[in-house]
């Protein structure tokens, strides 16, 4: 993609237009606990409470609501096993569009369920022995499926970037923005918005410490591959940033910042405990550093996009038993 290409601000409205009524407009929530703590203004944007428990359905709407009436007859792939495989379903599902998701065969039962709860037909396949992009890509060329990824793709970074939008829209301008970081859509998304509502605003995104792809990309100047993290951030286990969102966090990002997964587990107890919220992990990367980076954001006011809240039970409550 060349810069004129990348999708822009307008683009951010247009999606805007297209999910109004049909995607949450999530709560922004504070705590004077934690200003008092990190000496700032906090405001989180909550799309934990979002429909399907994550910010996804906001791009997958804005893709399916684009296509065209052979592509909505023939339906929608993609590949996943997390929030794009259920926001993709559930997006299908309001739409009217037939969903296939690839997921790998030992994805959690939980997953493979909710995504079947939205209509999705599950296509399994052994990640061990197969490729799930060609088996994709096989299918959808067989029969005449659109694939859509869950972040190189203009319209869903469009589409991601509405959270942030209603963000700013009720907080008025911001200071710092804190985006967790996977492949990047929801970053650039949120790039695009907030240097349309707040262009004084400094963006920056924040990764699992054992998956900085894209620190080091920002740093390198180039994308920069690595091997798939070990980390409890789910959401995002990705190997390198995405070619679009890079371009444009490259341009208007001033910062990725890493966070550890003990403080993660710290954040997730925060939220719990003070907030009554139920986070995942990966919606955890914004809090984290806003803690860790407190002394730089003396009396700014910061915003924090939670990603989302998709975590079983008792996987959340294992995490959170453990010694602080
Ligand atoms: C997908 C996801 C992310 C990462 O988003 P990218 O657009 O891939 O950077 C972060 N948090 C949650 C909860 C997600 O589902």
């Amino acid at each position: 993609m060349t810069p004129s290409d990348l999708p822009t601000y307008a683009d951010v409205l247009a999606a805007a237009a297209r999910i109004e009524g049909h995607v949450h407009r999530t709560p922004v929530l504070t705590s004077s606990q934690l200003d008092a703590e990190v000496g700032a203004q906090v405001f989180f944007k909550c799309e934990n409470l979002q429909r399907m428990g994550a910010f996804k359905i906001r791009g997958a709407f804005n893709a399916l609501a684009r296509f065209d009436d052979a592509q909505r007859r023939a339906g929608v792939i993609c590949f996943s096993s997390g929030n794009h495989a259920q926001g993709i379903a559930l997006a299908a599902k309001l739409l009217g569009i037939p969903a296939t998701i690839v997921m790998p065969q030992d994805a959690p039962a939980v997953k493979v369920a909710a995504t079947q709860g939205y209509g999705g037909k599950v296509v399994f396949y052994d990640r061990y022995r197969e490729d799930r992009e060609q088996i994709c890509r096989e299918l959808a060329r067989m029969q005449g499926l659109t694939l859509i990824p869950p972040f190189d793709h203009p319209d869903v970074i469009a589409g991601a970037g509405t959270a942030v939008k209603e963000l700013l829209e009720e907080t008025g301008p911001l200071d710092a923005l804190f985006i967790g970081m996977g492949g990047g859509g929801a970053l650039a998304g949120s790039a695009l918005a907030a240097r349309a509502l707040a262009p004084a605003c400094q963006i920056y995104g924040v990764e699992p410490e054992a998956g900085n792809d894209g620190q080091q990309s920002l740093r390198a100047g180039h994308i920069v591959t690595i091997k798939t993290p070990n980390t409890i951030a789910d959401g995002a286990q990705v190997q390198q940033p995405g070619e679009i969102p890079f371009a444009i966090i490259r341009r208007d990002v001033a910062d990725i910042h890493t966070v550890s997964d003990a403080q993660l587990i710290e954040s997730m107890r925060f939220f719990a405990t003070r907030m009554k919220l139920m986070v995942e992990p990966t919606g955890c990367l914004g809090l984290a550093a806003v803690r860790q980076f407190k002394s730089a954001l003396a009396g700014q006011r910061v915003g924090v996009l939670i990603t989302g809240g998709n975590i079983d039970l008792t996987r959340f409550c294992s995490l959170l038993a453990e010694p602080a």
